[in-house]
């Protein structure tokens, strides 16, 4: 990824940053009629499509499955207002946006409180070594994968494989499953209500699809678009800060802005591809100041050079970034499982944490 290697020696230093707060806050004024738009071109195809899949059942699988295709694409879409709706920046009320974000959020099967909860410890803890574990992708070490056990190993091998992780297990996991869970004791009383209440409004909303139509036509228009787009917006989530220069630093000497621009990528999408994803993409101006609607993202990018020299993936290098398993304290960088071995630190050396290369 020779892109992302030339911008992480490019992008400036925190200091030298012109005050990207004001000169960003333009840009994070919701428009109500582009909103809407958004709401049009997401929420709404999604629904039409999906009550046509289910008019279709009776005509052809062949075509409902097709139909999937771009209703994943919506599906997706849905979700980036949803994501939008958490950070505040999609309504211009606060109420206006916690209430289009939990009808959305019904859609894509997501408590809106606690998702915004942990999707702010997740841009508050972004490439901090020792804050991981809370709305990220795990990632180990490979002085921690040394010294795990077997079964660590193995399993963590498991989660990072592609099949699983984008394909199978993964979208389920995370879009149906991990949305459904909290622990009732130690969570706070607003996370825990929004994941009972939503998990209440969906056993509702679900029940009463598959005992009015069957629970064999609801998997098969529902289960294939929530597979596609689980499986997309997993991938999206992981290239966005797992490539292969991604800024890792250790509590004291992480900070904000050089998270945002060295550790989040510009994901370069052909333009059909970055309608569908909602402009998500460009991550580094969305974790650089999280407040601008998604539709204003690309006109951030473009009007300020503050933007210009972020590490930039093309859709091949975040496929590629698939390999990047474990992140190398030595090299200041993410490797491969391959890489780690030929590597090859003992395991003692390993767990003694040695200096960290910097990756500036
Ligand atoms: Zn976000």
């Amino acid at each position: 990824m020779p892109d992302a290697a030339n911008a992480a020696v490019a992008v400036p230093s925190a200091d030298a940053r012109p005050n990207w707060r004001a000169v960003l806050a333009p840009y994070t004024q919701p428009d109500m009629g582009r909103s809407l738009l958004d709401l049009a071109t997401s929420v709404l195809p999604y629904l039409v499509l999906t009550i046509g899949m289910y008019f279709l059942l009776g005509v052809s699988h062949l075509l409902v499955l097709a139909l999937a295709v771009p209703a994943a694409g919506c599906l997706l879409r849905t979700f980036i207002v949803f994501h939008d709706c958490t950070h505040g920046s999609f309504m211009p009320s606060k109420r206006a946006n916690a209430w289009v974000g939990r009808m959305v959020g019904l859609l894509v099967f997501s408590p809106f409180q606690s998702w915004r909860h942990e999707h702010a410890v997740h841009h508050a803890t972004s490439g901090d070594l020792d804050r991981r574990g809370v709305g990220d992708l795990p990632t180990m070490t490979v002085a921690e994968y040394n010294a795990a056990g077997r079964w660590a190993r193995l399993g963590y091998r498991l989660f990072r494989n592609p099949v699983v992780m984008f394909l199978t297990i993964g979208p389920i996991f995370s879009l149906v499953i991990m949305p459904r869970l909290i622990n009732v004791r130690t969570a706070r009383p607003r996370n825990r209500n929004s994941v009972l209440m939503t998990n209440a409004a969906l056993v509702v909303l679900v029940g009463s699809l598959c005992l009015l139509l069957g629970w064999q036509s609801f998997l098969l228009v529902q289960g294939p678009a929530v597979m596609m787009a689980g499986g997309i917006g997993v991938w999206l989530f992981y290239v966005q800060h797992q490539f292969e220069d991604a800024y890792w630093e250790s509590s004291d000497g992480w900070d904000y802005a050089d998270a945002a621009l060295r550790g989040s990528s510009y994901l370069k999408l052909p333009k059909v591809l970055q309608f569908f994803t909602g402009n998500i993409g460009l991550h580094h101006v969305h974790h650089l100041s999280s407040r601008i609607p998604n539709y204003n993202l690309q006109r951030a990018h473009d009007d300020n050079p503050v933007f210009h020299d972020v590490p930039v993936l093309t859709l091949s290098d975040g496929l590629r970034a698939t390999r990047l398993k474990l992140f190398c304290e030595q090299r200041g960088r993410l490797v491969t499982f391959a890489e780690a071995r030929a590597a090859a630190p003992s395991p003692v050396a390993a767990v003694s944490a040695p200096a960290r290369a910097s990756s500036s």
